[in-house]
């Protein structure tokens, strides 16, 4: 293969080349998560190198934060689309996923993370998730903890969910298994806070091999900011209903729930959702049926309060304050 770049990272452009030639395609489309946009013109040039003058090569310019959330314009106009970064949601003969694994060496961690997990002989059984990045050393990592006495119990939640093991930030169903302790493995605050919400029966040890850090994930901050969420939403006169309209993020059931019950509601569709969209809408709280991340981790940034639809229903007094969890997504489009 003709390359113009240097490679930063196996994008699997043989394989991309190979379904263009198959297909005899004359557009193509790539789409890449923020993090990996810069990345784009290099790998549109090596295409270009490898393909007929005939062949459009088209980047998504759209925000791009999931493999829930693709170009769906794109998609409809090219004969080949790529999605980068992301393991697939659903199988489509059209798209082509290329997912983005981390090259960290997660055995320091999983040495680090003995510490925290039960004595093998005491509790040997032990859950073990991780996000997609590190899906490549899964395999790697269960016979690791074998080795030591664990036994692993892994699971594919349900069809959201690409690998055993995996976990989202809206889809933590790979971790209902038969252990009181769950490793995972990874970076960030979010997966671990969504799977001690979802699990509150299990001890969740999280391994971060990019900060090469081992702790409790811990719920009480995050309780607080919901909690007070829900409080300064329970006197809203008005309320804003977000529909996503990015195709893996739709949950019309929910919106629409709402909006029937309420006079007060009013529906908003929407692909992204942040606080300068909704600044112009005169509403005293919103619900968002969209993406969880949106509505916890990015929640404090709204000037309103910003409710998951289950808080929405403590707030208005259809479920008592103790029913508040984690919102969840379930399943596909
Ligand atoms: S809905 Fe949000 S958390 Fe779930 S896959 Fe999409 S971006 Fe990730």
């Amino acid at each position: 293969m003709a390359l113009k770049h240097d490679r930063e990272w196996d994008y699997e452009l043989e394989r991309i080349v190979d379904a263009v030639k198959e297909r005899n395609a004359t557009t193509v489309g790539l789409q890449f998560p923020e993090g990996l946009k810069r990345r784009g013109p290099n790998v549109v040039d090596d295409l270009r190198a490898n393909l007929s003058d005939g062949v459009q090569v088209m980047l998504s310019g759209q925000p791009c934060y999931g493999a829930c959330d693709l170009d769906t314009y794109l998609m409809r106009r090219t004969d080949v689309f790529v999605h980068f970064g992301h393991s697939p949601m659903k199988d489509s003969e059209k798209i082509i996923y290329v997912p983005l694994f981390s090259n960290v060496d997660v055995e320091p961690i999983l040495t680090e993370s003995l510490d925290e997990l039960a004595d093998p002989a005491a509790d040997p059984d032990v859950g073990l998730v991780t996000t997609a990045q590190h899906m490549n050393k899964f395999e790697g990592m269960r016979a690791w903890l074998e080795d030591r006495g664990y036994t692993v119990h892994v699971r594919r939640g349900d069809d959201r969910l690409t690998h055993e093991g995996q976990v989202l930030g809206c889809n933590y169903a790979s971790a209902e298994v038969d252990a009181d302790q769950i490793l995972y493995v990874g970076g960030g605050k979010f997966h671990p806070l969504g799977l001690a919400m979802e699990h509150p029966q299990k001890r969740v040890v999280i391994a971060d091999p990019v900060n090469n850090a081992v702790s409790i994930a811990d719920t009480e901050k995050f309780m607080k900011q919901r909690y007070g969420a829900v409080h300064r939403a329970m006197d809203a006169e008005t309320w804003g209903v977000i529909f996503c309209t990015k195709i893996g993020q739709g949950r019309w059931d929910q919106a629409e729930e709402i909006i029937e019950a309420n006079e007060d509601a009013y529906l908003i569709t929407m692909d992204e959702v942040t606080p300068d969209r909704l600044t112009n809408f005169d509403m005293d709280a919103f619900v968002n049926t969209g993406c969880p991340r949106i509505t916890t981790d990015d929640g404090p940034r709204f000037k309103k309060p910003m409710l998951t639809p289950g808080e929405y229903e403590i707030a208005v007094g259809e479920k008592p304050l103790e029913d508040l969890e984690f919102d969840t997504f379930h399943g596909t489009w």
